[in-house]
């Protein structure tokens, strides 16, 4: 054979495998060019969910309503292919965990949008695929884990005393989907491993009981975790961890996978100075590769080494703020009234609580003493400072709202309106600095 045609056969073959492969690269692409959510999701309401329905319906997507919550909010299903192998996804079954719930709207938009592309013909024509984004909207709407009968739905799966958990048992059951997507948000200082590196995504594929039985669906869903990890990785690397992998008998996705659809849990943590949009990204890219590679069949190319080789889940190695070495003043008053002031040095460690991002979140103190072992996300070198709590004393518990004062000068830590009387240099609430910004030394 000529040199040329050789080389034009094998351009020709590179063409069309690549025309079958849709990268992470071309799907980050789709996400930035083509997603119609335009809300951080956590400040989402069950308001915008519908316009967002509304907008996709527009373009042609098949979207229902499929039942109600408790507090009568329609909960809606969508659509998309016509394949035989049965896909089900559903997000923020936990109100305060809405990352997917915006990554599952931009999907269904993009799918639609590209329905002229070879990838998106093969995902139609391989699967169907349905979604339930936000089925828990009462929780949603008032920004909280629960229900509006305050229970957990996913701790409902056998008792189904909630609508909510009767309704996505019931679509299960009436369709017996092949495989399940549990999309949920985790703690935002979850790390990979016992390392400063937040678990920005974590992977579970889910036994369906404790002796942890496989099956073939189980063995997929460990393919397909690994596609996903190799997909995110580039964007996060260090960042994607495993979640604990313990059966809880009254959870969904556990149970999911006891009846018969087997099912891969994806938990949204966050990440040091990137949006929640950057989350949904990853999530859609995800997704997206795990429903590409379902319809073409490169799940098979993968085995479980990527799911396997993640890092566990792990807490308490990670801290929002912690400012090191600082002298703390504390005031005591003896029995005949004399105060007297003593000097505690240590580290001050504070986490931001969880809130919608239109929301100031306030810092509390967690913890106080040597947090050598522990990282902050941000941290100050406070050893030529005194601290002293605004409010409240600095103790675990009360808001981390910090006073800071040069050791230099002399301040008499027992007069009342200390911040009025002796102006602090620097003054951290609600997370940052509203005064002397930068004269507290960032670590
Ligand atoms: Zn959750």
């Amino acid at each position: 054979m000529p040199k040329r045609v050789f080389v034009s056969l094998i351009i020709i073959t590179l063409s069309v495998i690549m025309a079958a492969a849709q990268t992470p690269a071309e799907l980050a692409d789709l996400w930035e060019s083509g997603h119609v959510t335009n809300i951080l999701p956590s400040n989402v309401r069950h308001s915008d969910l519908a316009a967002y329905i509304d907008g996709l319906k527009g373009s042609g997507v098949r979207a229902a309503k499929v039942g109600q919550s408790g507090e009568s909010r329609d909960i809606y299903q969508l659509e998309f292919g016509k394949g035989p192998l049965k896909v089900f996804l559903w997000s923020q079954m936990h109100g305060d965990e809405p990352t997917a719930t915006s990554a599952l709207i931009d999907l269904f938009a993009v799918l639609q949008r590209n329905r002229d592309k070879e990838w998106v013909k093969r995902i139609e024509n391989t699967l169907t695929i349905r979604a339930v984004p936000m089925l828990n909207p009462d929780g949603a709407d008032q920004y909280i884990r629960r229900n509006s009968q305050g229970l957990d739905i996913n701790r409902d799966a056998l008792n189904l005393k909630s609508p909510e958990a009767r309704l996505l048992k019931k679509l299960r059951s009436e369709w017996s989907p092949n495989i399940g997507f549990n999309l949920h948000n985790q703690n935002a200082l979850t790390t990979a491993g016992p390392t400063n590196k937040q678990a920005a995504i974590s992977f579970l594929v889910v036994y369906g009981d404790a002796q942890k039985t496989t099956s073939e669906g189980h063995e997929r869903n460990k393919r397909l975790v690994s596609a996903m990890v190799k997909a995110i990785e580039p964007y996060i690397p260090g960042h994607i961890g495993r979640y604990e992998d313990e059966f809880t008998a009254t959870a969904f996705g556990d149970n999911f996978s006891a009846w018969g659809t087997p099912v891969i849990l994806i938990e949204t943590g966050a990440l040091y100075d990137k949006s929640e949009m950057f989350l949904v990204k990853m999530n859609f890219i995800a997704i997206g590769t795990a429903l590409k590679s379902l319809a073409d069949g490169s799940e098979q190319g993968f085995g479980p080494a990527e799911y396997l080789s993640l890092p566990n889940n792990a807490s308490g190695k990670l801290m929002n703020f912690i400012f090191r070495n600082a002298a703390m003043p504390l005031v005591n008053t003896n029995e005949n009234g004399t105060e007297t002031v003593k000097l505690l040095i240590g580290d001050i460690g504070a986490n931001t609580e969880r809130r919608r991002a239109e929301f100031a979140a306030p810092a509390i103190i967690r913890r106080i003493g040597d947090l050598s072992a522990v990282f902050g996300l941000e941290e100050y070198e406070a050893r030529n400072f005194y601290a002293v709590g605004r409010f409240q004393p600095l103790s675990a518990g009360k808001f981390g709202e910090i006073l800071f004062y040069k050791k230099d000068r002399q301040i008499d830590w027992t007069a009342a309106d200390l911040e009025g009387k002796f102006p602090p240099d620097a003054i951290f609430s609600l997370g940052q600095w509203i005064k002397g910004e930068g004269v507290v030394p960032k670590k």
